[in-house]
């Protein structure tokens, strides 16, 4: 599956797939998928199997809200979907797209402080997010 957007000048825009759509694309059994970062004219794939997205678009999250009874706050609420939609062991490029292509940029625009970290436990590597205080909204393992 291919997905692009565009500007109004036409230079492309971040196209990655909402949450519902990486669902929807894994029911259907479809591969991969490639679409526009954002970065310059760059076209990005990933394995569809393997991507994470929590992406929701404002209107999602407000069906969900007035719908569906998910948390008012946006912690209770990101906590929510990202035990919906995280695994609990996640391949490390699969997190760097996520990362890369999402939550760096998506953490600026949020109601709150999120804030993630790599954290070493042994032989393990995990991968954090957490709030100002410390909350953990989720953690997972990194394979590597
Ligand atoms: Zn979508």
């Amino acid at each position: 599956m291919v997905v692009v957007r565009l500007h109004r000048d036409g230079t492309f825009a971040n196209a990655r797939p909402c949450r519902k759509c990486v669902c929807m694309m894994k029911n259907l059994g479809i591969r991969r998928t490639y679409y526009s970062s954002g970065f310059n004219n760059e076209i990005k794939c990933e394995l569809v199997r393997d991507m994470i997205s929590i992406q929701d678009s404002s209107s999602s999250k407000h069906f969900c809200r007035t719908q569906y009874n998910y948390p008012r706050d946006d912690i209770g609420y990101y906590k929510m979907i990202m035990n919906m939609h995280l695994p609990s062991i996640i391949k490390k490029e699969s997190l760097e797209n996520f990362i890369n292509y999402y939550l760096k940029e998506w953490k600026d625009t949020l109601s709150f402080d999120l804030n993630y970290e790599f954290e070493k436990d042994g032989e393990n590597e995990y991968f954090k997010m957490f709030t100002s205080n410390r909350f953990v909204l989720f953690s997972m393992k990194v394979l590597i």
